[in-house]
């Protein structure tokens, strides 16, 4: 049984995100798609909203062979990791700027579980700029957003600013 875990922040779920997990499906039988509940952050959805939207938007991209599963988690990766039992943690790679904080979780999440291996992917490149962050603050703004979040993400992000109004 290989099972991964996919951990981010998710907010809110884009296609980029997307992109990683249809990549990673052929290559685990479980992935457990984390979502993280930090505290500190000033989030435009709840955990509760995030995991329900991503629950709602992963039949897109079942395949029927790897069991994907949406959860929250809190404190240390790499004891959530192992807590899960999992054997790898999967990470999306967009462009160079990313890779420095990458390796340096990476290589800190090896020295505290060094039987988890963290494997990076690429999504495509048309996602390469796609941020959960970029996406929040363009759609504030009034830009569109179309096909690089899911359209469910795309109108909850419009009741949420309707909301504000
Ligand atoms: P974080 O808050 O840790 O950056 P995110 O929710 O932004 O978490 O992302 C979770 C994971 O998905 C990270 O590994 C991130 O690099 C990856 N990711 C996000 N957007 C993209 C994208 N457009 N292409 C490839 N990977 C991505």
């Amino acid at each position: 049984m290989r099972r991964a875990i996919f951990p981010g922040s998710f907010d809110p779920l884009t296609n980029g995100h997307l992109d990683i997990i249809e990549r990673s499906v052929n290559l685990f039988d479980e992935i457990v798609i984390a979502v993280l509940n930090n505290s500190d952050k000033n989030p435009m959805f709840s955990v509760e909203e995030r995991c329900a939207v991503i629950k709602e938007v992963l039949p897109t991209i079942d395949n029927g062979k790897c069991h994907l599963i949406v959860d929250s988690f809190q404190g240390l990766l790499a004891d959530y990791a192992k807590n899960r039992q999992a054997q790898a943690i999967v990470r999306g790679i967009r462009a160079i700027s990313d890779y420095e904080y990458e390796l340096r979780m990476a290589l800190m999440n090896r020295r505290l579980e060094p039987k988890i291996e963290t494997v990076f992917l690429m999504a495509a490149e048309e996602y390469s700029y796609v941020s959960s962050h970029l996406m929040k603050q363009v759609f504030t703004l009034g830009g569109r957003v179309e096909g690089l979040v899911p359209a469910l993400v795309e109108a909850k992000m419009r009741e949420k600013l309707e909301n504000k109004k």
